[in-house]
């Protein structure tokens, strides 16, 4: 029982605290069981739980209250979770709208009671499009906040098209990407640039989730007509995520006739989703190819020069936010290096940095971000070992793996022991003192040394710097 309630209560949360807040300090938490008034969560630091006590046991409880439980305050408990199940992996919104209403109910299907789509994250959409009411548009999700690098220059580019509001020229547009590449961001900022352009326009965008609930809504109200009349008067239709109406037979129906009543009018329409047209599964074949008759573009998993530069970006954002807090340069970098699985979880662990050092009134370092973000970087970890990166270092400058755990210390042999012992702070989320007893039992402070030599020479020794560029390579292919 208490999954059940807790899925519903989660997605109500997310409209509560918005969508950050939601993924850097809901998401992270799981319900363990309700007594006696007391709901009992664990959170996977202590970090986390505090924070959550301090901030959000109001929203939490008031949530899970209205999930129909019966309580009247929270305990967190630091719970130490497995690889794999920690903050890192969040879900799309349909996904888990999807995970609470059962896979296969159809739009038709839903009870009565069912729950709105979650809230907005910001307020204030458009002035013009007040009498077009979709989806609040989030005023962090503009042109000029969107970094761009080569894995989203071409959709980029073609947004940019389409906000410029010319003449339609690929219709419709849809934009495919893993979650958290950006396709929502681009979505918000064609309708911002749109509606600045011109106030007039009727820009209407929402979530594929939400249109099925307005239809939903509009068939038990017997409203249908309404409904067709508002989606077909629109000057841009922009629907996010629309692999979330697969499988829904009747919503697709209707977003069928709604799509070619727009087209037929030369009307933009922007589609968002998480794979191509031609791969989303249950979908109808005459949907899958309107939807490829216009320009179909994708957004490639970002490399480290886009994270890097979305990092900065929000970086100089958190800064304004947060006030006088310091980040030392290298912990931008280490975060784009680490968390390589989407722009969100960046964010994510950037927020909570930011949040724990102006509290603390700290500076982030790279070890306070390590401690911080032990669960994020855990998930995100790639499968490099102590051992391997012993191995492939002591193979490189030809020495014997035994030397790397050995007392010589001479320079040919201490060097590359080093080297590794840099690249095992770099590369794995071990600790130092962990490193140390996989370095034949060395002491933290020596592995220190070790890594802030290498760190000192990597600036003045090209070839050092250079090694350290191929070992990595080599250890991350
Ligand atoms: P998607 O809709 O593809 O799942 P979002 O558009 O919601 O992803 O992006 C997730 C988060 O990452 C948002 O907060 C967004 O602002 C941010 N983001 C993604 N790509 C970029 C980028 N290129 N520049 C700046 N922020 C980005
Ligand atoms: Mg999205």
């Amino acid at each position: 029982m208490t999954n059940i309630v807790w899925g519903d209560v989660r997605s109500k949360l997310r409209g509560v605290v918005g969508e950050n807040n939601f993924i850097t300090w809901i998401a992270p938490l799981g319900l363990t069981g309700i007594e006696s008034g007391v709901a009992r969560l664990s959170a996977p630091t202590n970090f986390i739980a505090n924070w959550v006590n301090r901030n959000f046991a109001d929203p939490i409880v008031r949530a899970l209250n209205g999930a129909g439980a019966n309580v009247h305050r929270i305990e967190i408990a630091v719970e130490a979770r497995v690889p794999g199940a920690t903050a890192a992996k969040t879900m799309t919104g349909a996904q888990r709208v999807q995970e609470t209403l059962g896979k296969s109910s159809d739009a038709p299907a839903l009870p009565a009671s069912a729950p709105t789509p979650a809230a907005p994250v910001t307020a204030a959409a458009p002035s013009g499009s007040e009498d077009v009411a979709g989806a609040p548009l989030d005023q962090r999700y503009t042109f000029d906040n969107f970094v761009v690098g080569k894995p989203n220059a071409l959709a980029h580019a073609a947004a940019r098209r389409v906000a410029e509001g010319a003449a339609v020229t690929f219709n419709p547009l849809f934009l495919y990407g893993g979650v958290g590449l950006g396709k929502t961001h681009l979505m918000h900022a064609i309708a911002w640039e749109l509606q600045t352009r011109n106030p007039e326009a009727k820009v209407l965008y929402l979530s594929a989730e939400q249109f099925m609930y307005r239809f939903v809504q509009a068939l038990r109200e017997r409203q249908i007509m309404d409904f067709k009349s508002l989606f077909r008067s629109v000057d841009i239709l922009m629907v996010d995520d629309v692999q979330f109406i697969a499988g829904k037979d009747s919503t697709q129906e209707e977003f069928f006739h709604t799509f070619n009543a727009l087209i037929d009018q030369n009307k933009q329409i922007v589609i968002s989703a998480d794979r191509a047209p031609g791969e989303i599964k249950d979908l109808e074949e005459r949907i899958k190819s309107r939807l490829q008759s216009g320009l179909v573009v994708d957004l490639h998993p970002t490399d480290y020069e886009l994270r890097l530069g979305i990092l900065q970006q929000k970086a100089d954002q958190n800064r304004k936010a947060y006030g006088e807090v310091s980040i030392a340069p290298d912990v931008l970098e280490y975060l784009a290096h680490r968390i390589t699985t989407n722009v969100r979880v960046l964010e994510g662990a950037l927020t909570r940095l930011f949040a724990l050092a102006s509290l603390l009134g700290r500076e982030i370092t790279l070890d306070m971000a390590q401690d911080t973000l032990a669960d994020i970087l855990r998930s995100s970890e790639r499968k490099v070992t102590v051992e391997e990166i012993q191995r492939k270092v002591a193979e490189h400058y030809n020495i014997r793996l035994s030397d790397m755990i050995g007392p010589k210390r001479l320079r040919t042999i201490a060097r590359p022991r080093q080297i590794a012992m840099y690249l095992a702070k770099h590369m794995t989320t071990r600790s130092l003192p962990e490193i140390g007893r996989r370095f034949g039992g060395r002491d933290h402070t020596t592995i220190l040394h070790g890594v802030r030599k290498v760190e000192e020479l990597r600036g003045s020794d090209s070839q050092l710097a250079e090694d350290l560029e191929l070992l990595k390579r080599l250890l991350e292919s």
